[in-house]
């Protein structure tokens, strides 16, 4: 699965006990417990306001002698400013991992997420852009020992059948997950296209609706939207979620509460609003239906159902 993935790459390059990884406050959980669970420290950087993807001044700011890895992740499907992040990654002799599981088939500056770092991991879990009918996950590097290292440690750490170098895993991608990823991957790109072409409907529809932010997108990325996550303002997102349910337009937050305010990471030391921007989305996002099932029609009718609940909610 995608949490494997990136925990064995961390592995893989040693990263452990008194090593440093840093990981945006807002993403998924699997992207800190990774770094956890290899037994490194986590570190996290606060988002950009406007586009919540990773902020590279703060990666900057968390920097310390310890640094091993930074981990941008791509969410939404939108790609992170990568340029300057490996800059600043090689400048600290960090290791870059992209979180890439929202990510299958979105582009910066061209070029494919998932081949803009060091090694990048994706997750199959069934709602991502490319799912297979259960868990799977997958690295990509171009780093030839990286990559046999990975194949150890996936297999039990077996260099042959019953010799075994490393305390190994079992985190083989099952062969019938397999078949269905191979068969979806060359529907992929067809599949993005949909979402791209039913967020412009979105865009079109919403870009005067009051009280709501639509998602950034910058010139560099070509997004793949794995999600439409809009940014309802005064205070109104949870009343306005409640709305749209009674309409019968089912809704998600990505995410709800951000990696420093989760339980299983009390006691880490991180106060309420160490990370502003992180908080502040966290309170005002919520993702609007899409995937590349729904017609045209279908987002319009979600659309006037979003501007309706907005206007009921703005004047309760
Ligand atoms: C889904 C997800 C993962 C983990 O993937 P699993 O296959 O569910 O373990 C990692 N990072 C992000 C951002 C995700 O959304």
């Amino acid at each position: 699965n995608g949490l494997e993935a990136l925990e064995l790459t961390l592995r893989a390059w040693g990263i452990g006990a008194g090593d440093e990884v840093i990981v945006p406050a807002n993403t998924a959980i699997p992207t800190a417990l990774a770094v956890t669970h290899a037994g490194a420290r986590l570190v996290l950087a606060d988002v950009e306001p406007d586009s919540g993807l990773l902020d590279v001044a703060a990666v900057e700011a968390a920097l310390t002698p310890a640094t091993r890895a930074i981990v941008p992740v791509h969410l939404y499907g939108h790609a992170v400013d990568m340029d300057p992040l490996r800059e600043v990654a090689a400048r600290a002799g960090a290791r870059v991992l992209e979180d890439a599981a929202h990510a299958h088939g979105a582009a910066y500056r061209g070029r494919r997420c998932g081949g803009l770092a060091d090694a990048a991991a994706f997750s199959f879990y069934p709602t991502k852009n490319l799912g297979a009918f259960g868990d799977g996950g997958c690295v990509t590097t171009n780093d030839g020992e990286l990559a046999a290292e990975l194949r150890l440690l996936r297999n039990y750490g077996a260099t042959t059948k019953y010799e075994h170098t490393v305390r190994g895993f079992n985190s083989r991608l099952d062969p019938l997950q397999a078949a269905v990823l191979r068969w979806k991957l060359d529907r992929l790109d067809a599949w993005n296209e949909r979402r791209t072409g039913l967020a412009a409907i979105y865009f079109a529809e919403l870009a005067d609706a009051r009280g709501l932010e639509l998602p950034a997108v910058r010139p560099w990325a070509a997004p793949v939207w794995h999600a439409f996550p809009v940014c309802v303002h005064d205070g109104l997102r949870d009343a306005l979620q409640r709305a749209l349910l009674d309409d019968g337009v089912e809704t998600n937050v990505h995410y709800r509460v951000p990696i420093h305010r989760q339980p299983c990471y009390a006691g880490e030391g991180w106060r309420p609003g160490a990370f502003p921007a992180s908080e502040r989305r966290a309170e005002m996002l919520l993702s609007l239906p899409l995937d590349p099932f729904h017609t045209d029609d279908e987002i319009r009718r979600v659309s006037a159902a979003v501007r309706g609940a907005l206007r009921r909610v703005r004047a309760a």
